[in-house]
């Protein structure tokens, strides 16, 4: 929100100097996407950097390509410019200028994301990890890998890791710790059995399962590789993200249970009929669809708040560790890595003062996680529920048909989220004024037969100037 903490804070940093700190001795504990990139700008900031990791070295895995890719936009890009990666990363990644949807019975049918050259980014995750690994690693980080940590002691900064829960552990003392160990933080549980630490987590009924459409013979993609392939089926869906290898990594959004579902999808026989039925031309591009489907593990979707995400100027949380969000905005590593973002801002504005710059993280980031929390479980409802309603998709073609005749007085809440830097609290709080706008609009007799008529577009400019937010740019 403008006048926000977050607009003033903003504007202090345009004018502060940055501030030096001393280097600190610093854990951080995961070696995933967040915490490797995390230990990049540590190390810039000239600290003494172990991360510790429960897996093996990712870099020694034997995974064929074939993994979970993910979507980066401009949050994610922002933060990996910040240390100079951004075209580096681009070479592993695909921009994707469109969704392309396979409606039943209709033509494939292409929606751009935003203006000419705006894109989302596909990268697989397993590539990119390993990336940020070799990155961090070129810049002095040490990496424990195969190493779990058991616990941690919050006052003293202390992290206790070994074989198992009820075995030996090795004691290790740091001068911080970044918990960066992902949605069931070992790091997060300690800080849960204090007082008054909020915290919450909700599973969705709609699980996800990974498959592969497979390059063509000559390499190439089966289908077009700039865009990002939606099924849409009401209660379940097929998306399908390009990789640089020629294949497309698919995900099944399916519910766990009830008519159409993953318990009622028994054997082999009932997987080939579901996509044959329901997915008739990707069914047969699926490679070994059947095996693919009983291979791979069908995954639950959560998510989780807590508060407050760190401990005096000791242990701070970063990324899933702090906020998890349901997966269908394509923003919780983007979300996590701005986290960083803010985070290094705040070791430039108040140096070796930890305490004031984990208090400060904390209270900024902390709005701007629930609100995309928040954005990533309506689109579920949305892309669920929704997308078979004429009055609901009618609304949708209103805005379109309004936001191309007036981009400057509607830019919708996908690219406030996805194409800008604006606090997702903001996008939020912008989307709502725009609901609240529309229901008038739906509301108007006849809007059926009106809707791209010029008394309905000055209704929605008048509209406008009553909203205070609602027309910002
Ligand atoms: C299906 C799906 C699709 C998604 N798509 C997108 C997308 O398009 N765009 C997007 O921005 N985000 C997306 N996300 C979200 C994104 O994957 C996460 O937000 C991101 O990976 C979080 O990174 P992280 O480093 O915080 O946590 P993680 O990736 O979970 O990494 C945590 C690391 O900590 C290690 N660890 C855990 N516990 C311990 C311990 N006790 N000791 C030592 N190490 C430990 C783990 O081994 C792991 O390496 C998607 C998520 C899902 C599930």
């Amino acid at each position: 929100m403008r006048g926000s903490f977050e607009a003033i804070a903003h504007l202090l940093f345009v004018t502060f100097v940055i501030m030096p700190q001393t280097p600190k001795n610093i854990a951080v504990i995961g070696s995933g996407l967040v915490g490797a990139l995390l230990a990049i700008y540590l190390r810039k900031a000239g600290h003494q950097v172990t991360v510790f990791d429960r897996r093996p070295d990712i870099r020694k895995i034997n995974f064929s390509g074939r993994s979970i890719n993910l979507a980066m936009s401009t949050r994610g890009w922002k933060t990996l410019q910040g240390v100079g990666l951004e075209e580096k990363v681009k070479q592993i990644a695909i921009p994707l200028y469109a969704r392309a949807l396979h409606v039943n019975d209709k033509p494939l049918y292409f929606q751009k994301y935003g203006k000419e050259s705006q894109a989302i980014w596909s990268i697989s995750r397993g590539i990119l990890n390993r990336k940020m690994i070799d990155f961090a690693e070129s810049e002095g980080t040490e990496f424990r890998f195969d190493e779990k940590v058991w616990d941690v002691s919050l006052p003293e900064a202390k992290i206790y890791t070994g074989e198992t829960e009820k075995g030996e552990w090795k004691e290790y003392q740091f001068d911080l710790i970044f918990g960066c160990d992902g949605a069931f933080s070992r790091v997060r549980h300690r800080m849960q059995r204090r007082s008054r630490f909020d915290y919450s987590q909700d599973f969705i009924d709609v699980g996800y399962k990974e498959l592969t459409i497979p390059p063509n013979a000559d390499g190439s993609h089966k289908l077009d590789k700039n865009s990002f392939h939606i099924w849409p089926r009401g209660k379940f869906m097929l998306i399908a993200m390009p990789n640089i290898n020629g294949s497309f990594t698919c995900t099944l959004f399916l519910p766990f249970e009830g008519e159409v579902s993953f318990e009622r999808i028994k054997n082999k026989q009932d997987a080939k009929n579901f996509f044959e039925k329901y997915f008739p031309n990707v069914g047969k591009e699926i490679e070994n669809l059947t095996t693919d489907f009983f291979n791979n593990p069908t995954s639950a979707l959560v998510t989780m708040k807590c508060y407050p995400w760190t401990y005096w100027d000791k242990v701070a949380l970063v990324g899933d560790s702090a906020h998890a969000v349901v997966p269908f905005y394509g923003q919780g590593m983007n979300a996590g890595f701005e986290d960083i973002f803010v985070l290094n801002e705040l070791m430039e504005q108040h140096g070796d003062d930890w305490e004031t710059i984990f208090k400060q993280y904390q209270v900024l980031r902390k709005p701007n996680a629930d609100a995309i929390a928040e954005l990533s479980y309506r689109n579920f409802v949305e892309m669920s529920s929704k997308t078979a309603d004429p009055k609901f998709l009618l609304q949708k073609k209103i805005e379109k048909h309004f936001a191309a005749k007036h981009p400057d007085k509607w830019v919708p809440v996908y690219s406030r989220v996805t194409f800008s830097d604006a606090p997702y609290a903001e996008a939020l709080a912008i989307g709502d004024e725009q609901e609240a706008l529309m229901a008038k609009i739906m509301d108007i007799p006849n809007i059926e037969t009106l809707w791209d008529s010029p008394e309905i577009e000055k209704k929605m400019l008048s509209l406008l100037d009553e909203f205070p937010i609602g027309n910002r740019k």
